[in-house]
């Protein structure tokens, strides 16, 4: 993406803060400018608000001393916090860690405003689950003490089926539906505009990599418009891995078919926000922070046979998007009953074998802040199946390639499956049955098996497979006792490749969520926040809203002044 061009003669719209994105970041921005006396544009380039938080499971890992910690006798500060999140000495398994390369100005700001963020949800129409923090569904979000708190799912339809959610759940069940739709209420009534498929495609600067920021360019159906932002431009895009060119800047592995994006289809993460901050001299920041093997960056797919398998969301007919979704998918139950082959129809690794692993309260029993000690508690296991499915076919391609489940008619009746539409993606080339092994290689084909699969290989590695079954022991890759053989027609090869999911990398800022330029200064009226903002490795919603809600408060107390970035001094 290249600058927007130079500032236009008119502009068809504006107002004093201009927000990119209406998900966890740009929606808490919007809400705090506007109620600090701002006007505000919100520009949304999909059909309805919410972005990835709207599809979240709504888990929600503020800490630092909340009235719901102290409600249940948690002991936390933000100095607790502080030091946890910038803790040297936690690793995981695989030996990567998670807080060493965290900016400390980006989490210094973070802690800080998790207390008054917790009390500012709440009062914002955000209802939690009334139970106890806990440790579940977050990562990445400290040792020391429970943090995780639960957005009840509440009334509103789900984005993932078009309706609500039982009743009976509607208090007790965690959801980003309960987060986002409380704030789309409150930045609608406070007066927030908000522009649906509005695609922002280009920021306007004073001069091409100097001056302040003035505004943004925007497509809406095919019609150039400009929005005059008096104030500043709050960018909250929602990070850069569904882009293949971005996203291979940090893992060259990860070519074109990771293309079940976690999230996607509501929202997609393109990197828009990046390189339009990018052609106007904006700066990367930590950058290592996405290549580390932990987290929810890559996942093992959960459920197979569909194009979207991130573990934790499923489309249904009836969702808005499901037309884009193409199949809700078979959630596997047991990886006994599938074996998971490359394009060549080959074993590579274990199927029950895991993917990369969280760091969150109790991950690490004891856990001793800051100490050396806490190595001794990781037993080391470096190996997983992501790897193993990402390391190709030895051609000289990155990527490695599709990679299908395959099994038979007696694993379909042992999962309870359902192997036609809306179940699975026949028409996308997500999913293939056969009367016969052979006949089965032979039909995979769709744009990102790049090379046939040979129908002998398949029937020579399920032969071999229901050998070790006989035997008891998998003398290739050593799954633990496979128990069932691959054998009662007709057969199948449901898409089980690895999903792309966090965005831990992005726009350098400041502590005010400032956008920093190459030469470390500020670009001045520019903000950035969540996934598209870079320096700081923590999964999801608490670092998008923290940010949001200091963007928000900045800009508007600032007026885009350009006073120097306080974290300049490294
Ligand atoms: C299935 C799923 C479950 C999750 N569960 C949890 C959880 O339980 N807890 C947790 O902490 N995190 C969770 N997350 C992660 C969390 O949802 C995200 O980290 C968070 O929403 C990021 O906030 P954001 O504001 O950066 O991006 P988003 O919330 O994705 O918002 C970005 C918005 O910007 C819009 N946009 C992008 N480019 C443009 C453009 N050029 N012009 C206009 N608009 C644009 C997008 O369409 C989108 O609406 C989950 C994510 C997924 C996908």
């Amino acid at each position: 993406m290249a600058s927007a061009g130079p500032p236009p003669e008119a502009w068809q719209a504006e107002a004093d803060i201009v927000v990119i994105g209406s998900g966890a970041t740009g929606m808490t921005a919007a809400i705090v400018a506007r109620e600090a006396g701002a006007s505000v544009i919100v520009v949304e380039q999909e059909h309805d608000i919410g972005g990835h938080a709207i599809t979240s499971g709504g888990n929600v890992p503020l800490g630092g001393g909340t009235r719901a910690q102290r409600k249940h006798g948690i002991t936390d500060s933000p100095e607790l916090l502080f030091r946890d999140l910038t803790d040297w000495s936690v690793v995981e398994p695989n030996g990567f860690p998670d807080y060493r390369y965290n900016d400390r100005e980006i989490v210094r700001a973070f802690v800080d405003c998790n207390v008054e963020t917790f009390d500012w949800l709440v009062a914002h129409g955000v209802v939690f689950v009334d139970k106890a923090p806990d440790a579940q569904g977050g990562n990445a979000v400290g040792n020391s003490a429970p943090r995780e708190m639960h957005c009840a799912v509440s009334h509103w339809p789900m984005v993932q089926t078009g309706r609500p959610a039982d009743p009976k759940e509607q208090a007790s069940r965690s959801s980003g539906n309960g987060l986002m739709r409380p704030l789309e209420a409150a930045a609608r009534q406070a007066g927030v505009r908000i522009l649906l498929r509005h695609r922002m495609i280009g920021l306007y600067r004073e001069a091409p990599t100097a001056g302040r920021v003035l505004g943004i360019a925007v497509d809406h159906a095919g019609t150039r418009l400009a929005i005059r932002a008096r104030q500043a431009v709050i960018i909250g895009t929602g990070g850069s891995t569904g882009n293949v060119n971005f996203r291979r800047m940090v893992d060259p592995r990860l070519t074109e078919e990771y293309c079940g994006l976690a999230g996607m289809p509501w929202s997609d993460q393109d990197a828009s926000g990046e390189l339009a901050a990018m052609a106007i001299g904006a700066s990367l920041w930590g950058m290592y922070n996405q290549v580390g093997e932990f987290g929810f960056n890559l996942t093992k797919p959960a459920a197979i046979g569909c194009r979207y398998g991130y573990q934790n969301l499923r489309w249904y007919p009836g969702s808005a998007v499901f037309d884009k979704a193409g199949s809700i998918g078979l959630p596997v139950r047991d990886w006994q009953d599938v074996i998971t082959v490359n394009m060549l129809g080959q074993r590579f690794y274990a199927e029950t074998g895991p993917g990369f692993t969280t760091n969150n309260y109790k991950s690490l029993d004891p856990y001793t802040q800051g100490s050396w000690r806490n190595a001794n508690n990781v037993a080391f296991r470096p190996n997983n199946w992501l790897n193993a499915a990402m390391a190709g076919i030895g051609d000289g391609h990155n990527g490695g390639g599709p990679i299908w489940a395959v099994f038979d008619a007696d694993a379909v009746r042992r999962e309870e499956w359902v192997t036609e539409a809306p179940h699975v993606d026949r028409a996308g080339g997500f999913f293939f049955g056969a009367d016969t092994l052979a006949e089965l290689a032979d039909k995979i084909a769709m744009r990102h098996q790049r090379v046939r699969m040979p129908p002998e290989n398949l029937e020579r590695t399920v032969a071999r497979y229901n050998g070790f079954v006989e035997s008891g022991v998998d003398e290739d890759v050593a799954k633990p006792r496979p128990l069932h053989k691959i054998a009662t027609p007709p057969f199948f090869a449901a898409w089980a490749t690895p999903v792309i999911h966090d965005t831990r990398m992005g726009l350098r800022i400041d502590a005010q969520c400032r956008v920093i330029d190459l030469a470390g200064q500020v670009i001045p009226g520019l903000y950035c926040g969540g996934e598209s903002a870079g320096g700081f490795s923590q999964h999801g919603l608490a670092r998008a809203i923290c940010q949001g809600y200091v963007a928000g408060r900045d800009a508007v107390h600032r007026s885009g002044d350009a006073s120097p970035a306080t974290g300049s001094a490294d």
